[in-house]
């Protein structure tokens, strides 16, 4: 037993003075990566604007880039460089589809407070058309956590409550990564999103069980790319300044 440990402990020391002495022989250059080259990007002249490799989604004028989730053009209202919930126009989605992304998007409850819980400035942003990120008043307005403003809706509860005053805007950005599906429709690893709240991170790196579901446990099911849906509630929610990033 003795001799075993012995000769273990001068195999490791023979094989640390060995990974010493090689480093001794490089030089500063041998550990310098040159290929690839990163993409050089126009940063914008806030962390809100669009940086130069962004496709605007929404730039306050138009719904060209939107179209009803029921099918025909996007019903929702476009006014002072917002567009609003119409309620019954339905849910919106890009004409767009997206798998791997970061987003960028603005939104703002209702000023005029109605409603509680789940009845106040609810909508939601839907990741691939699937995975509702929530969009709800939550200043003093208790819901269920996993259904409050930052969360996967019914699934992952967000880290903090940094929730501004109804009526005031709020960002979110997103770090989506889609599911990935074996050959045979098996899931190979699930969806995963890093979620900032008006700058404060509010979901860190989490894994989602599967599309969101109102009733239920979530399961996945293979799909491919989808689009960035906006939900329609029945409350006005506003929102603006809509950009994204495919990775
Ligand atoms: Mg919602």
């Amino acid at each position: 037993m003795r001799s075993i440990i012995f000769v273990l402990a001068a195999c490791t020391f023979t094989f640390c003075s060995k990974a010493q002495n090689n480093n001794n022989q490089m030089k500063p250059e041998d550990t310098e990566v040159w290929e690839p080259v990163p993409k050089v990007v126009t940063p914008g002249t806030s962390t809100n604007t669009a940086p130069g490799d962004a496709i605007v989604l929404f730039d306050g004028t138009s719904l060209h880039q939107w179209e009803a989730e029921k099918g025909g053009a996007a019903g929702w209202e476009v006014k002072d460089g917002a567009m609003t919930v119409v309620k019954g126009a339905g849910g919106i989605k890009t004409k767009q589809t997206f798998e791997d992304f970061q987003l960028h998007i603005e939104w703002r409850t209702p000023a005029e407070v109605t409603g509680e819980s789940q009845g106040r400035g609810n909508s939601g942003i839907f990741m691939m058309g699937l995975y509702e990120l929530q969009v709800l008043d939550n200043y003093n307005n208790r819901t269920y956590s996993n259904g409050q403003a930052g969360s996967f809706y019914k699934q992952r509860i967000p880290l903090v409550n940094v929730c501004r005053k109804p009526g005031e805007w709020q960002t979110y950005d997103v770090i989506w990564t889609a599911p990935r599906f074996n050959a045979d429709g098996s899931l190979k690893s699930p969806a995963r999103a890093t979620v900032l709240q008006n700058g404060v991170l509010v979901q860190n790196n989490v894994e989602l069980d599967g599309p969101t579901l109102y009733i239920g446990k979530p399961a996945y099911k293979q799909h491919g790319p989808g689009p960035i849906a906006l939900q329609d509630h029945g409350n006005p929610v506003s929102y603006r300044n809509i950009w994204i990033r495919t990775l």
